[in-house]
């Protein structure tokens, strides 16, 4: 079948390593796609940096990947890879939870590559008329924000604490459906601060600074929990606190004062079928715009490194 580059982890906390590797055949029930694009997630980093797990080495990592079929359909292929339709949660509307889930550029590989493959059954159609760059990131960083959207329920004022990828497309479709978005970054990123202004938030400004006004409920991208607590203490009584990452330090401490009144904390995990339906119908009613930067494959480190630091507004895609 031929060779092709694949951008691995090889080993925790090193660099992901440019590897000569065959080209993936499609097994029973797989489309064999040519990558067109993947973004780059904050996930990614983790899974480098060993605080999630990847069970198997080496591993192709990138789990947003727009990519085109041999009979020349695009699809998108998100992070949910496989579930197991007969676990508890599968049965129950709750896949994401699926308890023999496997997950794309995790357990198996991903679309840091110029070929990959994914299950038919959990891929998306993604329209022609969106550059690949744009669609990507709506495979995680839109899918799980949506979920997290969903999970803070009604609320006229809504806070999201890390405007990057994530916040930057929910902020879009948050501010459509006519609530107040309050962006909180890094304290001092003048440029991120402008880029949420820009994208539709009615307030900007540090995590650390005063909250204009109490928020009805909010959403934690970034990977820091002390932001928990910070957000906890800036709802209103019965607001809701939703942390949309997969990982972050420790919550610290806090008063039962500060939860009472019906105030409640919760997390999302990964993403059903049904999110992306979801997600996908809304998205072009909106419509949801993407700012990317975009880097070619034998940069993806770079593109890593540049996440971690914050060195780009909106999100980074790997394009082949
Ligand atoms: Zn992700
Ligand atoms: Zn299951």
């Amino acid at each position: 079948m031929g060779g092709m580059l694949a951008m691995q982890l090889h080993a925790v906390g090193r660099p992901l390593v440019a590897a000569e590797v065959p080209r993936p055949e499609a097994g029973e029930g797989q489309l064999a796609l040519r990558v067109e694009a993947c973004g780059v997630c904050r996930t990614d980093l983790h899974l480098l940096d060993g605080e999630v797990e990847v069970p198997r080495l080496p591993r192709t990592l990138g789990h947003q990947i727009v990519g085109r079929t041999v009979d020349g359909r695009r699809v998108g292929v998100p992070w949910l890879a496989w579930t197991c339709g007969t676990c508890r949660y599968c049965a129950s509307g709750r896949e994401n939870l699926c308890v023999n889930a496997r997950f794309t550029g995790r357990d198996v590989d991903g679309g840091f590559a110029e070929h990959a493959v994914a299950d038919e059954r959990f891929c998306f159609s993604i329209p022609e008329d969106l550059p690949a760059a744009q669609a990507a990131p709506l495979l995680c960083a839109g899918l799980i924000g949506h979920r997290a959207h969903r999970m803070a329920g009604d609320a006229r004022r809504l806070g999201i604490y890390g405007f990057g990828s994530a916040g930057h497309i929910l902020c879009q479709i948050a501010t459509w459906e006519g609530q107040e978005v309050f962006a909180f970054t890094r304290p001092g990123d003048a440029a991120g601060q402008a880029f949420a202004r820009d994208t539709g938030a009615a307030w900007a400004g540090g995590s650390v600074g005063a909250p204009p006004e109490p928020r009805d409920a909010a959403i934690v991208f970034a990977p820091d929990g002390a932001l928990v607590r910070a957000a906890l203490r800036a709802v209103a009584p019965g607001g809701t606190v939703v942390c949309g990452g997969i990982h972050m330090s420790d919550v610290p401490g806090f008063p039962y004062a500060e939860l009472w009144e019906e105030r409640s904390i919760r997390s999302v995990a990964n993403l059903t079928r049904e999110d992306a339906r979801q997600f996908f119908a809304l998205a072009p009613r909106v419509p949801v715009r993407t700012r990317v930067t975009e880097y070619e494959l034998s940069a993806v480190n770079r593109a890593l490194d540049d996440l971690r630091h914050g060195r780009f507004e909106g999100s980074a895609v790997i394009v082949p």
